[in-house]
């Protein structure tokens, strides 16, 4: 007889995961390398280290270990709000009348609010154990900030927040969390680096923008002795920390003999669907499964769907290392309609090599369905979801609707990222009926392709 399954599935501390997979390691074509936008060369350690903590540097540039320990500081923090727990969406299946059977891993259950704290704890830690004194970042609404001034506290290291100025100014809370943590706020463009007075010159008034932001976190990062620059998402390592999120899936699956058909979760840089996704990825990749693995971005900026795997710089200031990625191009912007998150035009190259290889494969929703779907989540399953975690749940239920035509009892699993507290704003603008869904054109992204850099990789 079949196993009743609990409407949450814990794991034991004993039975958390102690090392970080690596997917690298089984990929038959490894992601392409950040290479330098002056002459293509591929960036060496001894490139990186002035920039970023050594012992993340070795992370970056490692496509062979396998696991990677994960360090005792580290774990005992993670034990402090993980593991997370893995919920079976009874509510959810009974208002669909869907025979499929959904899950999501919940990763909302901290202050921060999203999965970001899995990377900045073991970020702020090499920090740290390099005798560092502090770290810098940029942050848009705040979630990446949030997470990192959290960990910087723990390890008691100074945290540069640089926030794009608009957020700053109208999103007064996360700020605020960020400030109780003890982060040094400032609000970019700021006439505290050179970056930031040569903008606020040239646009007096600006609002900032997140490329402006990592702008003025780099420069604060290698002109200040002793700290480093630190980013959220998009990198290697990034989403190598994060796989203690699939890892625990994996597990808390196995304790009940269940088998995945779907794993779904929304793109951004490619964090959090990356460490859900790629412990089960390295299942199919080395033909030990077979699941379908579907990531979801907004219609808004269809990186993925409708963009080019190409080389392209990661922040509009076109001063940091290329990526090969699918991209938009650099200069991309989303609709200013867009309230739904995930505008980042840049993406994991692990991902991004994935994808090129037809791992898995990526859809493109509105965000009007994307709210509708969140709404509808929230009334019976309880938790008030992040808009970008709500990309999930859309193709969640859309999935689990093909299922209630087909008569098929799918396992559907998702990620459910993070909470939307912080993102009432964006569900005012859907209550009150006034959130549009803004479709770019085919020309408007040829006219922003044309203008990807001209690289020669060497
Ligand atoms: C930042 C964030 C994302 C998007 O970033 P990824 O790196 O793609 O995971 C998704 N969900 C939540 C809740 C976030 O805070």
């Amino acid at each position: 007889m079949e196993k009743k399954i609990p409407y949450k599935i814990y794991l034991s501390e004993e039975e958390m995961p102690t090392k970080w997979y690596n997917v690298r390691a089984d990929m038959p074509t490894k992601p392409a390398p950040l290479i330098s936008p002056a002459d293509g060369h591929a960036l060496t350690l001894e490139e990186m280290n002035p920039i970023f903590c050594e012992e993340l540097n070795k992370q970056e540039l490692d496509n062979d270990t396998k696991y990677f320990d994960i360090p005792q500081e580290v774990l005992d923090f993670y034990r402090m709000y993980r593991p997370s727990p893995l919920v079976r969406a009874y509510f959810l299946e009974k208002e669909l009348g869907t025979p499929a059977k959904i899950y999501y891993k919940f990763e909302g259950n901290n202050t921060s609010g999203s999965h970001k704290l899995n990377s900045s704890i073991a970020q702020a830690y090499y920090a740290k154990k390099q005798g560092l004194k502090g770290v810098t970042t940029e942050t848009g609404a705040g979630q990446w900030g949030t997470a990192l001034s959290m960990a910087c506290s723990y390890f008691k290291l100074d945290c540069k927040v640089f926030m794009v100025k608009v957020s700053y100014e109208q999103k007064p809370f996360r700020r605020e969390v960020m400030r109780t943590y003890g982060a040094d706020v400032t609000p970019s463009p700021s006439l505290t680096t050179e970056v930031g007075k040569r903008i606020l010159a040239n646009h007096p008034g600006t609002g900032g923008s997140l490329g402006c932001a990592i702008s003025e976190a780099v420069e604060a990062a290698v002109t200040t002795p002793g700290y480093r620059y630190v980013l959220g998402s998009v990198l290697n390592q990034v989403l190598l920390h994060q796989t203690v999120i699939g890892q625990e899936v994996q597990a808390a699956l196995k304790k009940y003999d269940i088998k995945p058909d779907i794993l779904i979760g929304c793109l951004g840089g490619g964090s959090n669907f990356g460490g859900f996704a790629t412990p089960f990825m390295g299942e199919v990749l080395r033909g030990e499964a077979d699941y379908k693995f579907i990531g979801v971005e907004p219609a808004s900026c269809p990186s993925f769907t409708r963009g080019k795997f190409a080389y392209d710089f990661c922040d509009t200031g076109m001063i940091c290392p290329l990526a090969k990625m699918y991209t938009l191009g650099s200069q991309f912007m989303p609709s200013a309609n867009h309230a739904g998150g995930l505008r980042f035009h840049g993406i994991s190259p692990i991902l991004a090599q994935l994808y090129h290889d037809g791992i898995f494969e990526a859809r493109a929703v509105e965000q009007t369905a994307v709210f509708e779907a969140a709404e509808r989540f929230a009334r019976v399953e309880g938790i008030l979801p992040a808009p970008e975690s709500s990309h999930a749940i859309r193709v969640a239920i859309d999935e689990a609707l093909k299922c209630k035509e087909t008569g098929e009892a799918k396992t559907i699993v998702f990620n459910l990222s993070g909470t939307g507290y912080f993102d009432m704003v964006a569900y005012q603008q859907y209550n009150d009926g006034t959130m549009s869904d803004v479709i770019p054109s085919d020309e408007a992204i040829a006219e922003s392709l044309a203008k990807l850099p001209v690289v020669e990789e060497k």
